[in-house]
């Protein structure tokens, strides 16, 4: 299977020159050619199998320059039970007869981001090695926390690789800065940035336009790349959890094989429902995907009525990992929509970078609505729904459920969609984080007060719900600050000297 860019579909690559490059050289993102079938006898033969099997398989289909074999040692490491010690790997929750959550945030940062960057490593450092490129690799990240830490845990020690993260100074929850500077590994770099995060990121894109500084790496045998989520390989892994919950809904008895689904996803990026797309148009059965945004409704907004618009103030939010105004994997659907056709989502691509704005075709249009329903959820919202799940004891078991605030909306734009639609096809609505990942937020709306102590929180969120702290979490209380370095911008560079002139014993 080919891969080309967006932006031009004559340039075609294979699946690991794709990961290699992260982003195609015209800016545009690269996507198949094709989208391999998954027929009602596949989703069969992988109900019966571990979560490992059935994700390496997905992934055969659209990395077709990696044998199943090879696809298999990966995941059986990225989702071993020491990464994701829990029964399924992303285990499905019923709430009540329609409304399943496929819980995502099992994995070693307790967010979603494990499952493509748990892998990612694995594709990466095989897709270096299958392109003929010979060097080691230095990951650059900038983050304002979710993912620096993923990256972080998914390249600590592993061969060929090293990494480095930049975040701003004091523009991380504390939590999330334990996270990233108790970091365990002999490649691993972490420093804080004065500044806030698009210092951080632009101090990023500088090393990385830095041609003089690159022929230096190149010398020494390195070579920069980035982890961020427009590469083809951080979006395959997520295709998989969409198959492996169809067919956790079929093992439940929540519907027969063949029977269709909705799924719902909290939307940032437009990443992880983009992937949820994919599957459905491998052959999963889905009716609706539900895009579901926070108060910064730019999706909602063009989903229901056609028009992007970034040009509206941004708010800061209880759910900052979808406090986004430009999501980029859009492009991916957008040129699937315009029917392949590069010149025209070049011309989108094009307002949006002079105006900040498009709008699309109503046939364009009419194709996203057949597919897509939207909604946006309020801060109020947002804390009167976890506190209405987690106290309705009428649904899970008698227990209620404790949503983060990124699930939160999404359940929230979900249980609207189905009052508004009468649509009781069972839905699975994406889990995205761990709600001990975020307590500021999640004890006031249960009416607790918040507190400097964040492993004082985490043990008040367990008493309350009765669900044990996340060890990933709780450790961190024991563990050494590694790195306590706060840089300017301008010593960016010196941070990542430092670690490529590291000696590591390998
Ligand atoms: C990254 C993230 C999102 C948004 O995902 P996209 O793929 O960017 O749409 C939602 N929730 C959490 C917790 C995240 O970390």
């Amino acid at each position: 299977m080919k891969y080309v860019s967006t932006r031009n579909n004559r340039l075609a690559v294979d699946s690991a020159q794709a990961i290699v490059s992260g982003l195609a050289p015209d800016g545009g993102l690269f996507l198949p050619t094709e989208i391999p079938s998954i027929s009602l006898d596949d989703l069969t033969q992988l109900a019966g199998k571990p979560y490992a099997e059935r994700s390496a398989w997905v992934l055969s289909r659209f990395l077709t320059d990696f044998s199943y074999e090879e696809l298999l040692s990966y995941t059986t490491k990225a989702y071993c039970w020491d990464k994701f010690p829990v029964e399924g790997t992303a285990p499905l929750v019923r709430i009540d007869d329609s409304c399943y959550v496929l819980e995502l945030f099992h994995g070693p940062t307790c967010a979603f981001k494990d499952f493509a960057l748990q892998m990612l490593p694995y594709l990466l450092t095989a897709s270096l090695k299958k392109t003929g490129v010979d060097k080691e690799v230095v990951i650059l990240v900038a983050t304002s926390g979710d993912t620096g830490k993923a990256a972080l845990e998914g390249f600590a020690d592993v061969d060929g690789t090293r990494i480095c993260v930049f975040f701003p100074d004091g523009g991380t929850s504390n939590m999330q800065r334990l996270q990233m500077v108790t970091q365990d590994g002999a490649n691993v770099m972490v420093a804080a940035v004065k500044g806030n995060f698009d210092d951080a990121q632009n101090g990023v894109k500088a090393i990385f336009t830095d041609k003089e500084y690159a022929a230096e790496l190149a010398e020494k045998g390195f070579l920069l790349s980035s982890a961020n989520s427009i590469n083809w390989g951080r979006l395959a892994p997520q295709i998989a959890y969409y198959v492996s919950a169809y067919c956790d809904m079929v093992n439940a008895g929540a519907i027969r094989m063949g029977e269709a689904i909705n799924i719902c996803v909290p939307t940032g990026n437009f990443g992880n429902i983009l992937a949820a797309y994919y599957a459905k148009h491998c052959g999963v059965p889905v009716n609706r995907l539900i895009c579901a945004s926070n108060r910064n409704s730019v999706l909602t907004d063009f989903i229901n009525g056609g028009t992007y618009d970034k040009n509206r103030p941004f708010y800061v939010t209880s759910s900052p990992s979808m406090d986004i105004l430009i999501s980029s994997n859009l492009e991916r659907l957008l040129y699937l929509l315009c029917d392949e056709d590069s010149a025209k989502l070049c011309g989108l691509m094009e307002q949006l970078k002079q105006e900040g704005k498009y709008s699309i075709d109503p046939a364009m249009l009419g194709k996203l609505q057949a597919e897509f329903a939207a909604g946006c959820c309020s801060e109020g919202e947002t804390r009167r729904t976890i506190r209405l799940m987690a106290e309705n004891k009428g649904h899970c078991e008698g227990k209620g459920y404790l949503p983060d605030t990124h699930t939160s909306v999404g359940l929230r734009v979900y249980y609207d969609y189905r009052f508004r639609e009468c649509d009781i096809t069972p839905t699975v609505v994406a889990s995205t984080a761990s709600p001990f990942k975020f307590c500021n937020s999640v004890l006031p709306a249960l009416g607790e007060e918040t507190s400097d102590d964040d492993f004082a929180m985490l043990e008040r969120l367990s008493q309350l719900t009765g669900l044990p702290v996340p060890e990933r979490l709780s450790e961190l209380r024991d563990k050494a600050e590694r790195f306590t370095d706060v840089v300017e911008k301008s010593q960016m560079k010196d941070v990542v000297d430092s670690l490529v002139d590291r000696r590591i014993d390998r």
